[in-house]
């Protein structure tokens, strides 16, 4: 059954998502779901867009635009990334709080989906400018979030200065402090352990989980990694430490290879000295391209998306991808990916370990608690490993992609919580 509206999810140029959402045709198909099953899921129960004033450093004075979509509820107050980009726009968020909302119900955590954000190029304006507008557009949202309505978090081109601002301007307006209303905030204002590194050992904890269930043995593995910001560095120390052999890598300049493997730590040293991980002693230069498709059993992307295409999908080399960015495989190449038996580990449960600690970061705020490294280390990986098995049992039932298996499950918890709301 093809869903009759389905023509309202859009899919432009700039959304990160099409491969999931084009997926859910699929999965609405599978689970025989309602006319209304698939109306309520098939849209956002609140966006907005606000348009404010900022003063520029100029002395200028420029319009804003912000958005922010609460897609579903059902599950707990909505928690979602705020980014900043040029191009944003609210059909795409749409998308994205979608899908926040399916991250959610995966790793089974109280939260709805959300996600917004500012149309504005963070490499245009000063510190002075962001911090400006950051605070204006808190002001016009400040109504239609909370603690227990709809709690933001770091995104695209936004980090723990940005939530810091949004806490800020939150407690100005509130007149109290409210740590829970943003999570990603660095550890002295209420920031949680760990978060930092959250999304890349999320990654690697189901990467561990996925690897049980095949054949190859940790100790032979070659590791590609795409990307070294936060989560590709972080995921190439994390693996390196535990033994895997870490064969490329590479940043936006290019990356390296040596297939005997990099000694990550003093990757990073070099990169800190020269600005880029290219021209690492006793390695081989290379490009991104090259990276992907190099000789490897485990390829990360952990950068942009569309990196894997119909165009280079068929020299990938590797066994297992775990996309750790948004997006990174395309539709075309996710299916092929299937005919070469490739294990595909879908970014909905690959980076969902970012999520995961913004949740335990709300706990402890909601508490005015502190929990030590070691007990969100080890409740991030029981989460972890349990949606992985909630998804590996749906692979095997119903033999179909994690990426298939992961929506499904997901699917049907957000309209179980409906229906116990009597919405359905
Ligand atoms: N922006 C991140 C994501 O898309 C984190 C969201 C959050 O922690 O609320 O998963």
């Amino acid at each position: 059954m093809i869903p009759n509206n389905i023509e309202r999810i859009h899919f432009d140029s700039m959304n990160t998502c099409n491969l999931c959402m084009m997926e859910l045709e699929n999965v609405y198909d599978n689970l025989i779901l309602s006319p209304e099953e698939i109306d309520l899921l098939d849209m956002p129960k609140r966006s907005f867009t606000v348009h404010f004033p900022v003063h520029m450093d100029s002395g200028d004075t420029k319009m804003f635009v912000g958005h922010r979509v609460q897609y579903n509820d059902a599950r707990g107050p909505t928690k979602g990334g705020i980014r900043y980009h040029p191009e944003l726009n609210l059909e795409n968020l749409k998308n994205l709080a979608f899908l926040m909302a399916i991250k959610c119900a995966l790793v089974n955590i109280p939260f709805g989906g959300a996600k917004g954000g500012i149309v504005v190029n963070t490499k245009e304006i000063s510190r002075d400018e962001m911090e400006r507008i950051t605070r204006a557009y808190i002001r016009e949202i400040s109504d239609i979030i909370g603690p227990f309505k709809d709690i933001p978090a770091p995104d695209a081109y936004t980090d723990e200065k940005v939530m810091v601002w949004i806490l800020d301007e939150f407690e100005r307006i509130k007149g109290k402090h409210v740590p829970s209303i943003v999570t990603g905030k660095p550890i002295e204002l209420g920031g949680s352990e760990v978060r930092n590194i959250s999304t890349a050992l999320g990654g690697v904890y189901v990467l561990e989980e996925a690897l049980k269930t095949t054949d190859l043995d940790k100790a032979t593995l070659g590791v590609a990694i795409q990307g070294f910001g936060n989560v590709g560095r972080n995921a190439a120390e994390i693996l390196y430490e535990r033994g895997y052999r870490i064969c490329a890598i590479s940043d936006s300049n290019g990356g390296i290879a040596n297939k005997d493997g990099l000694d990550i730590p003093k990757v990073i040293e070099h990169k800190y000295q020269t600005g880029t991980v290219l021209d690492f002693p006793n390695s081989k230069n290379i490009s991104n391209e090259e990276l992907l498709t190099s000789d490897c059993d485990i390829l990360i992307p952990a950068a942009l998306s569309k990196q894997i295409d119909g165009k280079n999908v068929r020299d990938i080399k590797a066994k297992i991808i775990m996309e750790l960015a948004n997006a990174p495989t395309t539709l075309e190449a996710s299916k092929m990916l299937i005919d070469q038996g490739v294990l595909v580990i879908p970014d909905i449960l690959a980076n969902a370990g970012g999520v995961v600690v913004s949740y335990f970061e709300w706990i402890q705020n909601l508490n005015q608690d502190y929990w030590e490294e070691e007990r969100v280390l080890k409740k991030l990986n029981q989460t972890m490993i349990d949606a992985f098995a909630n998804v590996h049992m749906i692979c095997i039932d119903e033999k179909c992609t994690m990426r298939r298996a992961a929506l499904q499950f997901a699917i049907r918890s957000i309209l179980h919580a409906e229906r116990l709301r009597g919405n359905l």
